[in-house]
């Protein structure tokens, strides 16, 4: 294994193993990855990952890392299970430790935060759309950046909460870091910053404030989940002042 960063070879196809799968959550595996040779992600990047059947079938998707860019020589992946899905059950169902796959990347360098941005940053996702923000809030945590970020996640029930122990422990680092959970489904909210209800308006109101004063001008934003759960945030933020230009999204489908 070699740390290529910056050389452009992570745009071909290499072959990594799984050295883990883990629950993350009832509907997210974690799957933990060695590729042959590494190349530094920046935080928010994906990768292409190509299964080929013994018939030669093949069948590519995009996951995100879930991983930080300081994870040297893994790739972690955040995997949802569809049930009626081609790609996603294979590794909730039938992968095994040791087996490889093809994967290409890291890639995307539009949906990615750097600590150098110092910016304000809001970031808001729902079911496995938070594994890139996730990666996103690991590297602030890791990094020297003070500035402050805000992590929305909306889910149904606290089980759906991914790293729900690290997210209370980057808080208390007091590094700017916070966060704010919106379980739709759930009967009561574990801290007074969370929240009962399908996530709305006036949540994402509350966490721009959270950013400072003028942060519906100042701050990036990312959002990523389905296609139906970008359309209706981003159409709060239109309301909420957030220029359009600072908005990033990710869609994951659905
Ligand atoms: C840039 C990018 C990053 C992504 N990162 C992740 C990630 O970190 N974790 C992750 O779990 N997925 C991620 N996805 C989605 C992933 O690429 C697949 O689309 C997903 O796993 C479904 O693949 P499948 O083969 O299991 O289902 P398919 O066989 O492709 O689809 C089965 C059915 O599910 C529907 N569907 C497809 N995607 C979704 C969805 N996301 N939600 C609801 N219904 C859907 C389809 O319309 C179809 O009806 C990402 C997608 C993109 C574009």
């Amino acid at each position: 294994m070699a740390d290529a960063s910056n050389v452009a070879g992570h745009l071909e196809w290499q072959d990594a193993r799984i050295e883990a799968i883990e629950r993350l959550s009832p509907l997210v595996r974690r799957v933990v990855l060695r590729p042959t040779v590494w190349h530094r992600p920046l935080a928010g990047q994906h990768l292409s990952i190509r299964l080929t059947a013994d018939d030669g079938y093949q069948a590519q998707r995009s996951y995100s890392l879930l991983s930080p860019p300081e994870l040297e020589g893994l790739y972690e992946l955040g995997i949802e299970r569809l049930s009626d899905g081609e790609v996603s059950p294979w590794f909730h169902d039938a992968a095994q430790v040791g087996d490889s796959v093809e994967i290409l990347g890291p890639v995307g360098l539009h949906f990615v935060w750097r600590p150098e941005d110092e910016q304000p940053a809001l970031l808001i996702g729902s079911g496995s759309g938070v594994v890139p923000l996730l990666a996103m809030a690991a590297h602030h945590a890791h990094s020297r950046s003070t500035s402050p970020m805000v992590l929305v996640v909306a889910v149904r029930t606290m089980v759906d909460v991914m790293l729900w122990p690290e997210l209370q422990r980057w808080e208390e680092h007091g590094k700017g870091f916070h966060s704010r959970l919106a379980l739709s489904r759930d009967i009561a909210a574990p801290r007074t910053q969370d929240r009962i209800g399908r996530l709305n308006e006036a949540d994402l109101a509350v966490a721009l404030q959270r950013l400072g004063d003028r942060a519906a001008a100042s701050a990036a934003v990312y959002v990523c989940g389905s296609n139906s759960f970008v359309e209706s945030v981003t159409t709060m933020l239109r309301a909420l002042r957030v220029p359009d230009g600072a908005v990033r999204t990710e869609r994951f489908g659905g």
